[in-house]
């Protein structure tokens, strides 16, 4: 199936189901008034002349049209570009230039966002972007309005051109170790691995998904998304960007039975004032994915919101996302210290980095994966996607793994984020889980910084819980002295009261080396 004939699945099966609920503007859509609105995007998109191949950028928050979009692009066979929201104008140019982007969908604003004015601000700098629309706004209506003008049989022709193979995609990564680059992903690549994600869960047409996660992101669009309508289930938009709040109201009100989150989201959830008033007993499941999260987390979120059976996904913007994921009846040993299973039809091996022999089974090396939710490739760059897919076809994550003799995989840091401290391996992960256990500390990130006598020191930033009272390092040396060996105890301590995040919600530990490199 395409994107486009899987949708038609679930319209015709669950006509009357609601597919999507837009909560901030009230506005909510069954599986076929969702049909019949994709459709007329789809043929407005085909009448201001956007062609097989052509690339559509998205630039905008969560909201409705986002997921129109999605799903129009899909069915006339464009290649929908993700834009994350957080990008300044360079970024945006970078993008817009980099992916060829012809047709150009944005928000306005949001926030302190004036993402117009950005967009004009690099518009004379973009010749190949022949329109941008605005949602809400007379250029949004340009769109519609040119949907009478391509009939029904037209849009059949269209739709009748396209292989499951065809590029429908360009999604950039998170940008977590360095610049974001753009994953080309087919229908094939993204609706197989939402559906499965779904499986994997449990989805049915009685499911209602709470979606805080960005749409820009494989983690929104989809895990969420395609996850959902693939098994005809609802998707609930709670707020434009990640509200901790609204997302807990949305729950509530629209009695979702998953919820989707990074751990920070869920940590941010949990600690709020009012969290025990919200009535979370709607909920069954969720996702639960991006980066580790602490076993004490993931015990509150089990017992306090009801989510017995989440999820724990392990993946990449590069393999559609989802390579791993916890079963409905595994533990919570397995969903705390493992990232579950392998997907159906995907393959996965564990190397020596050095040599590309598999290790055995209980040893960390790099993990690699294979299979039908490999991307085709990064968007006009054949050398990095030489870097990254090798000539069998596998993808190298450059994340740190072990696989356990139960087949349940470990993701032990990325590569990238190790430190070597006089030679020794310190995984910043274990000191992370240790240091949550510290009855003043509320979050924490562990980096290695350069050191002119270890090569790399250890550093603990720290978010305080109570911020009158922080921790003092020799405590926490102390703290650690007792139970780590003396070489993975942190050296130097910051305390901060938030991280510099992605906007799909993970550190940049990249940026809090820099900031605490001693010049
Ligand atoms: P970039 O590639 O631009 O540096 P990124 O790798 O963060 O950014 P994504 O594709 O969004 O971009 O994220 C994939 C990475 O997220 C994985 O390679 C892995 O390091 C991490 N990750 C994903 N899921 C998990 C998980 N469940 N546990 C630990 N790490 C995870
Ligand atoms: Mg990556």
């Amino acid at each position: 199936d395409t994107i486009g004939q899987n949708l038609d699945r679930a319209v015709a099966a669950h006509p009357g189901r609601e597919a999507l609920v837009d909560v901030p503007s009230g506005r909510r859509w069954t599986y076929a008034e969702f049909g019949a609105a994709v459709d007329r995007l789809a043929r407005g998109f085909m009448g201001i002349g956007v062609a097989k191949g052509d690339r559509v950028g998205i630039w905008a928050v969560n909201c409705a049209e986002w997921v129109l979009v999605q799903y129009a692009t899909a069915r006339i066979g464009a290649i929908m570009v993700n834009i994350n929201p957080a990008y300044r104008a360079h970024e945006l140019e970078f993008v817009l230039r980099q992916a060829g982007v012809s047709v150009l969908c944005a928000s306005q604003r949001h926030k302190s966002s004036d993402y117009r004015a950005l967009v004009e601000q690099v518009r004379a700098n973009c010749p190949g972007l022949r329109s941008v629309h605005y949602i809400d706004d007379s250029s949004w209506d340009a769109l519609t309005d040119a949907a009478p003008a391509v009939t029904d049989a037209q849009l059949a022709a269209r739709e009748a051109e396209l292989s499951c193979d065809d590029p429908v995609n360009i999604q950039y990564t998170s940008g977590t170790t360095g610049f974001p680059k753009g994953a080309t992903l087919s229908h094939h690549n993204i609706l197989n691995n939402g559906y499965f994600v779904g499986e994997m869960i449990g989805y049915s047409e009685q499911d209602r998904v709470c979606i805080p996660v960005p749409f820009y992101h494989c983690f929104g669009m989809v895990m969420g998304n395609l996850a959902a309508t693939s098994h005809a289930a609802c998707m609930v938009v709670p707020a434009p960007s990640f509200d901790p709040e609204a997302t807990l109201r949305a729950v509530e009100d629209e009695r979702c039975t998953s919820l989707y989150g990074v751990p920070t989201m869920f940590i941010a959830e949990l600690n709020l004032p009012g969290f025990a008033s919200y009535d979370l007993t709607s909920l069954r499941t969720g996702i639960m994915a991006g980066s580790p999260c602490p076993v004490e987390v993931m015990k509150r979120v089990v017992s306090e919101m009801n989510m017995s059976e989440v999820s724990i996904c392990y993946g990449m913007t590069e393999t559609s996302p989802v390579s791993t994921q916890t079963r409905r009846d595994d533990d919570l040993e397995r969903r705390t210290s493992t990232v579950g299973r392998v997907l159906p039809h995907v393959e996965v091996k564990v190397i020596d980095p050095a040599t590309g022999v598999t290790v055995p089974r209980g040893e960390a090396g790099e993990l690699c994966t294979r299979g039908y939710s490999v991307m085709l490739g990064y968007w006009d760059e054949p050398e990095k996607t030489a870097e990254a897919v090798d000539a069998g076809r596998w993808m190298h994550t450059g994340d740190l793994a072990t696989m356990r003799e139960d087949g349940c995989l470990q993701i032990v840091g990325r590569i990238k984020d190790m430190i070597i401290r006089g030679g020794e391996n310190v995984y910043p992960r274990e000191i992370e889980e240790f240091l949550y256990s510290h009855p003043q500390i509320a979050d924490v990130q562990v980096v290695g910084v350069p050191d002119e006598k270890y090569g790399e020191e250890i550093l603990a930033c720290v978010v305080p819980r109570d911020p009158a009272d922080p921790p003092a390092l020799e405590d926490i040396a102390a703290f650690c002295r007792e139970r780590l060996a003396h070489y993975k105890v942190p050296r130097r301590l910051e305390i901060v009261d938030t991280f510099p995040m992605t906007v799909s919600g993970k550190v940049r530990k990249i940026e809090l080396r820099e900031r605490y490199t001693r010049g």
